[in-house]
C-alpha cells in the first residue's frame, strides 16, 4: 500500500466507496464523478502507479480487471454497450497514479474522445 495513494485507502477501508465487485485481486466501485449514467472504477488491489510500471508478472491481473469490468457490465443497464478505458500520464488525463479501469456507459460516447 502507497501511503497517500487515494485508492489504495479505498482498498483497505479507510476511506468509504460504493463498491460493486470484489475479489482476492480486484476491487470496483462507482466512480465519484461521474462522466456518464453508469461510471465505474476497477482496481488492482496491488499499488500500481501507472500503466507503464506493469510487467510481465501482472498479464494475469490485467485480464482479471477486464473480466471483473464485463461481468459487472452484465448486472448494469448498459445492453446499448459501454467502454473501457485506461489514462496513461498527463496527456491522457490520469489524476490518481494507481491504475483504474474506467468502465463508462448509460448514453451514447463520443469518439475519438476529446
Ligand atoms: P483518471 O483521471 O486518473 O483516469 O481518473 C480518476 C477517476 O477517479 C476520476 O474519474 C475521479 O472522479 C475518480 N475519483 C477520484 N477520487 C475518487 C474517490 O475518492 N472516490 C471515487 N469513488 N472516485 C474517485
Ligand atoms: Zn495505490
Amino acid at each position: 500500500m502507497a501511503e497517500e495513494c487515494i485508492f489504495c485507502k479505498i482498498v483497505a477501508g479507510e476511506i468509504p466507496a460504493e463498491k460493486v465487485y470484489e475479489d482476492e485481486q480486484v476491487v470496483g466501485f462507482r466512480d465519484i464523478k461521474p462522466a456518464a449514467p453508469t461510471h465505474l472504477l476497477f482496481i488492482p488491489k496491488e499499488h500500481i502507479p501507472t500503466i507503464n510500471d506493469l510487467t510481465d508478472a501482472h498479464e494475469a491481473l490485467v485480464g482479471r480487471l477486464v473480466r471483473a469490468a464485463q461481468q459487472t457490465a452484465a448486472r448494469e443497464p448498459l445492453s446499448g454497450g459501454y467502454r473501457l478505458v485506461f489514462n496513461c500520464l498527463g496527456d491522457a488525463g490520469q489524476e490518481v497514479y494507481h491504475i483504474h479501469l474506467h468502465l463508462l456507459g448509460g448514453r451514447r460516447l463520443g469518439w475519438p474522445p476529446g
